[in-house]
């Protein structure tokens, strides 16, 4: 089994691609130095590791003044002295077109395969080269596991479940519009627990949609690209994550709660049934409702905490938390 800490940006970073071949397969004019480069990144992201490119346009070129891209693909008036760029009438248009030419023509890598111990994997479940599968995994009927997934020791997967089908991301060219091709992977670390029919999606550039140890869906749960989950979360029944949604650490999410794109849990947020959750959620707070609005804190163990500000203790398992407005932290 590798390392979680091998299972990075890293390990699916284009290779062999340089700002003269993102010129000619966008058409667009390189202005600076030639220079490789092995990621995608949209200018939002969290993370942008060495040799990454952006796209930007409108107002958004002067968020990318102080962003730490190698190049950009921008509009005539986004050339400065800083970066290499590629000028391009429509930057957000070539950016996918590129996605879509290096994804389809094999620029991106595919992890290489592994097969644990003590694997179990039903007869009719598609796991596919390309994937790693750790020590007791079990897998169920007419899973289908793609390539790019890493299933760490002792994940469990019910039955029709789709683990690192590519994310909904679509795109236009003036001709028509087309599902953006993913190459990113997909995450799950040691103990997570899949119900019967999720889709668990594949991250669209080079980095992997995660779950983290111990994380357990229901049946019928959708974690879209991108999606980042942490250890000992709960996600019930038909629960939605759009993109790039960030749970951290023991959150627990009520039957159908859906998320916004981008959406941030702190630790230990918690969810009421059928809550639509629009904006960030604070750590070890309640929210509910359409839009979800907050009810209160809640304590690790779902007990209610007081609302004051200052430290408090839970009356139900002793846990002691300081609250400061937004902010609920559990004290050391
Ligand atoms: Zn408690």
């Amino acid at each position: 089994m590798p390392l979680d800490t091998t299972i990075g940006p890293e390990l699916l970073a284009l290779r062999d691609v340089t700002l003269s071949d993102v010129a000619r397969i966008t058409g667009g004019r390189l202005v600076g130095e030639d220079a490789p480069i092995r990621h995608l990144r949209p200018l939002s992201a969290d993370s942008i590791p060495d040799g990454s490119l952006a796209y930007a346009s409108g107002h958004f070129v002067d968020e990318l003044a102080n962003a730490p891209f190698e190049a950009a693909i921008v509009p005539a008036s986004g050339v400065g002295a800083s970066r290499s760029v590629i000028v391009h009438e429509d930057p957000q248009v070539a950016f996918f077109a590129l996605q879509r030419s290096l994804a389809e023509s094999g620029a991106y890598p595919t992890i290489a395969s592994h097969r644990g111990d003590r694997v179990r994997i039903a007869d009719s479940a598609v796991v596919h080269d390309g994937t790693v599968i750790g020590d007791d995994v079990r897998i169920g009927d007419h899973v289908v596991v793609m390539p790019n997934s890493v299933l760490d020791d002792g994940v469990e997967i019910q039955a029709g479940t789709v683990v690192g089908e590519p994310g909904f991301q679509v795109a236009g060219d003036g001709t028509g519009r087309y599902l953006v091709p993913h190459a990113g992977g997909v995450h799950l670390r040691a103990g997570v627990s899949i119900g019967a029919n999720c889709a668990v999606d594949r991250a669209l550039f080079s980095t992997f949609t995660t779950l983290g140890a111990d994380t357990m869906l229901d049946n019928l749960v959708h974690v879209a690209h991108d999606v980042m989950i942490g250890d000992r979360c709960t996600l019930t029944a038909s629960v939605e994550l759009s993109g790039s949604v960030v749970l951290e650490d023991d959150v627990w999410l009520a039957p159908r709660t859906c998320c916004n794109q981008f959406v941030r849990f702190g630790r230990g947020a918690y969810t009421g049934t059928g809550s639509v959750v629009v904006r960030d959620v604070p750590a070890f707070t309640l929210v509910a409702g359409s839009p979800a609005r907050v009810f209160g804190r809640v304590c690790l163990c779902r007990a209610k905490l007081p609302s004051d500000d200052g430290p408090v203790e839970c009356g139900s398992c002793g846990r002691r938390f300081l609250i400061d407005g937004d902010a609920v932290a559990e004290a050391a």
